[in-house]
Formats: structure tokens, sequence, C-alpha cells
């Protein structure tokens, strides 16, 4: 029973008067872990939306756990839940439960990250993923620009999204694109060699992995040079990378921050790019995101086209998966104000 199909008949009205909200259709969340506040404001935006769009909401986290998030899925599949909105930790453990869920009917949006090897994806509202690297790679190399104007080669190293998760993949891309015709024109060297996202990347995006990582490499390549940029692909990590720096002195006295990048726009790190520590972070309007995912569940449940504006680019394996794509948004000292405040993202309290 569609909710708002009910609702649109006229002889319903006056049993509306007395029937339980029982009768909305319910979407099961499955978010991967609260410990990035990015993932919290997905679901508080998402639960927010489907409710004023006349749904119920069954929201859950899994705490960065494979299994525990397979659970939660095949809990919500078994319970009937109307359809499923998935941000998957590992994107390539969910065919079984997926398949399980195509056989009761019930439409699954793959959300932010795409779920790899299943045909029972329905959708994909996600950013351009690419782009997001591109802008990484493009604000390190104007930061570099600004703060080392004089110095040839820059020393810059390279760190990677969990390999488990499709994004990373497109992020780092994005971000090479921009900076391998510096390495290759001798601007830029990446001291350690240590390049590829099967070398660089950093397992369930875990800020402690890249803080040791950080550590490893400034004992073992740069105890008698200076590292001028990291290129970092989440907030988390950069935190991380920039208390291994803090660590051994950059930023105090003559040892000049490097240039660290970063994504989300999470509240620690913009306070860090306002105390001259990260240089830039990337926003995605996670709002802006369930709008789109609300949409397109109610499209699939009403009977309408979901909005897509992409129809090539993530073939999960099986399939390419239509999609949706948002604009990031680069941030920094410049422009933080305008991008997360005057948005109502952020207010300045949580800021200052
Ligand atoms: C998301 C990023 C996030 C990362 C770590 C990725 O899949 O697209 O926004 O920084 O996961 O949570």
């Amino acid at each position: 029973m569609k909710f708002k199909t009910f609702l649109a008949s006229a002889s319903a009205i006056a049993v509306l008067a007395s029937a339980p909200a029982a009768w909305a259709d319910t979407v099961g969340i499955a978010m991967p872990t609260k410990s990035s506040a990015r993932w919290i404001s997905d679901g508080n935006s998402m639960v927010a939306q489907f409710e004023e769009a006349g749904y119920e909401t069954d929201l859950q986290y899994a705490e960065d756990d494979i299994p525990n998030q397979l659970a939660q899925i095949e809990n919500m599949i078994t319970k009937g839940v109307d359809a499923l909105v998935i941000a998957a930790i590992d994107g390539t453990t969910l065919s079984n439960a997926l398949a399980n869920a195509a056989a009761s009917g019930i439409p699954v949006i793959a959300y932010d990250r795409l779920i790899r090897d299943s045909g029972d994806v329905d959708y994909y509202a996600t950013f351009d993923n690419f782009k997001v690297g591109v802008q990484q790679a493009t604000t390190l190399v104007e930061g570099l620009k600004e703060r080392f104007p004089d110095v040839s080669p820059w020393n810059v190293e390279l760190f990677g999204g969990s390999p488990d998760d499709n994004n990373a993949y497109f992020f780092y891309d994005g971000a090479m694109s921009v900076l391998q015709p510096l390495i290759d024109d001798g601007s830029i060297e990446v001291a350690s060699g240590q390049m590829g996202m099967d070398t660089v990347g950093t397992l369930r995006w875990d800020g402690a992995v890249a803080q040791a990582r950080m550590d490893n490499l400034l004992s073992a390549q740069y105890t008698d040079k200076q590292v001028h940029g990291v290129l970092s692909p989440y907030d988390g990590l950069s935190i991380g990378i920039l208390s291994s720096l803090k660590g051994v002195g950059y930023g105090s006295g003559d040892q000049e921050m490097p240039i660290v990048t970063g994504q989300d726009a999470e509240v620690p790190s913009v306070k860090s790019i306002l105390a001259g520590e990260q240089y830039s972070t990337i926003f995605k309007d996670t709002r802006e995101l369930a709008r789109v995912t609300v949409g397109m569940v109610d499209a699939l449940l009403e009977g309408g086209e979901p909005e897509i504006n992409d129809t090539e680019t993530y073939d999960n394996g099986v399939k390419v998966v239509p999609s949706y794509l948002l604009e990031p948004l680069p941030v920094t000292a410049q422009n933080w104000e305008e991008r997360l405040v005057d948005s109502g993202y952020y207010t300045m309290d949580q800021i200052q």
C-alpha cells in the first residue's frame, strides 16, 4: 500500500481520520558508522526528509563492521521494509542480501558509495567522485604555489581511501589526473615512491592508520628534507596526518606546515583550516544527497521516474547503475564562511 496514493484517494479521507500512521511505507537506511560526522548528518537529513514526505524510517549504523551491516540489512528485509537505502562499508559484500531484497520486490538505492557485484542495485545517488579528487589535487597545487613559491620540486606524499570503497579509486584517479603531469615534469616528487591505491590505500578510512603511515614516511624519508604537501582524501585521515606532522615540529618555528587536503568539511577540519593547519576540504552537502535519495525512493514506490544525470560512469561489475551525481565544492580559509555558514550547513557557533 502506497501511503501517498492512499492519501490521494478521496474515499480514503474518512478512514484516514482514524487510521494509524502504520499505513506509511517504511524505508530502511543502512549507514556505515557514527565515527564520522558526515554519516550522522546523512542519516539525520534522510530521516527528516523521508518523514516530511510521509514515510517511516528504520535508520541503522554498523560501526564499520561488515557482518553487523549485513545483519542489519537482512533484518530490514525480514521486517518487510518497502525500500532500502545503503551506504556500504564494503561495497562487495552485499550480493546475497540484495538478491533476497529483489526477491521480495524491495528496491535498493546505493547511497554515496557504489554497491558492487550485484545486479540488484536500482539507482545510485552520489557526488561526482572523480571531481572530488580533481578538486583535492587542485587545492593542493594552489596551496603549494602559495606557501612554497620558490621550491622545486615540491615533496608530496599521497594517501588513498579504503580499498573496499569504490569511491576511493575515483578520488585517487581524479587527484592523479592533476598530479601525475606535475610528477612527470619534475615539479612534484613523491620521495617515498609510494603510489597507486594498492600501496597508499587506508583500510576503513582509519585516521590512526594514516597517522602511523605518516609517522613512518617522516622517519624514513624526511629526516633531512622537508615535506611540502600531503594528498589526503578524507578529513578523518587529515587530522591523523596533521598530528603526525605536528609531532615532529611542522607548523612551529620555521618549519612551515605542509599543504594537507581533506574531504567532508567536518567541524574539526574546518576549525583546523581556520587555525592555518589543514589547507582545504571538500564540502558535500548531505542535505542535497538526502533530497535526491528521497526523490528516487518516492519515484520508485509511486511509479515515477527517478531523476538521474549519469548512465555511464558507475559500472558495478554486473551493470552500469543509473546515477545522480551532485557537485562537490572545495573549501579553504578564503571561502569557508560563504560555503558552510551562509548555506546554513553549520552555524557560526559550531565553527568558532
Ligand atoms: C565518502 C566520503 C567519505 C569517506 C569516508 C566515502 O565513501 O564518499 O565522503 O569521506 O567515504 O567516510
